[in-house]
């Protein structure tokens, strides 16, 4: 198949700059947005056509990215696409939902690909971001040209569901991550020493991580707490996470521990707050400000 049209529903955070990579080597690029001056502004700002959701799911390679896949399962439930067609899922939904989804699209010839992707708003700004695959792995190759424009690395990570299912573990593994370096240098401080010197030490040390790297350095050290990534968001893919343990019957202690903690902080802060300001509940109990 040779790919003449494609679509991309859900222009957030991520989908906005993931959508704009397209048009440099397409020249039939639908976006549709449910807020629709968004579309309109993208279609302005990038070269790409602002187009009813009838319109858009006509399109060779549909691309969707909302919150959940929830949004997701609605719109294809009332629009569904064209026999022929590829249907790439790029929210970082539910496992079971990508397995439904990929079953029901069969029986009008099309494929439905789970293909969350990981990076940031930086990364799908960048295009450099890893998309992790699962589903019909002919199917992908068929449609791996309409990703590679915003992708650094794009993974097959086996049947229907697995895409959702690493990039539910992944962003477990940030949540972990996170909490345990808020509270070792929560306790580093306490005992009064330096915050820049311990990052530049565990930073060249076997206890670093994307939060020791990254996430406390500009967004927690600095109090911005950009909010690029919503911390409800974070939650709902923790609880994936812990929906899989739970599926298979696993001990994952900290696991559901982690999840229980992103949730109250959630639960507790602002609806736009970053993931990053999840560490403002172990302050709240701690009194120390990570700065
Ligand atoms: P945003 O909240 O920025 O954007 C959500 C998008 O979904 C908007 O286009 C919004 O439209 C649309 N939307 C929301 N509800 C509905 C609905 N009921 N029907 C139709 N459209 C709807 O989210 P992000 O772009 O940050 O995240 C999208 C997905 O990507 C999530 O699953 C997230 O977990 C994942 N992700 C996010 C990353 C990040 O750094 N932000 C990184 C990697 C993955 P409207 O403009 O009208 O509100």
């Amino acid at each position: 198949m040779t790919i003449e049209s494609v679509a991309f529903i859900g222009l957030g955070a991520m989908g906005w700059r993931m959508a704009a990579h397209l048009p440099k080597h397409f020249n039939d690029v639908r976006v549709w947005n449910r807020t629709f001056d968004k579309a309109e502004q993208h279609a302005t700002a990038f070269g790409t056509t602002a187009s009813s959701i009838e319109h858009a799911v006509q399109a060779d390679v549909i691309f969707s990215c909302l919150p959940t896949s929830q949004q997701v399962e609605d719109i294809i439930l009332a629009h569904p696409p064209k026999p022929g067609s590829i249907w790439i899922d790029c929210t970082s939904g539910e496992p079971a939902s990508a397995q439904k989804l990929s079953q029901q699209l069969l029986e009008y010839d099309v494929h439905f690909l789970d293909a969350p992707v990981s990076g940031q708003t930086i990364g799908a700004e960048n295009g450099t971001l890893t998309v992790m695959v699962g589903g019909n792995i002919q199917a992908l190759e068929r449609a791996r040209p309409a990703i590679t424009p915003f992708a650094g690395l794009i993974e097959y990570v086996g049947e229907a569901g697995s895409g959702f299912a690493v990039k539910a573990v992944n962003n477990m593994l940030l949540a972990v991550n996170l909490w345990a370096a808020a509270e070792g240098f929560s306790t580093l401080k306490a005992h009064g020493v330096d915050m820049q010197g311990a990052l530049n030490c565990i930073n060249a040390s076997s206890g670093k991580s994307n939060a020791t790297e990254t996430v406390l350095p500009q967004r927690v050290f600095t109090r911005a707490f950009p909010n690029t990534f919503a911390l409800n968001l974070l939650a709902k893919d923790t609880g994936i996470a812990l929906d899989l343990v739970q599926r298979a019957k696993l001990p994952a202690p900290l696991l559901a521990l982690t999840q229980s903690l992103i949730r109250a902080a959630s639960d507790t802060s602002n609806a736009d707050s970053d993931f990053s300001s999840m560490v403002k509940l172990l302050e709240s109990w701690t009194k120390i400000e990570l700065s």
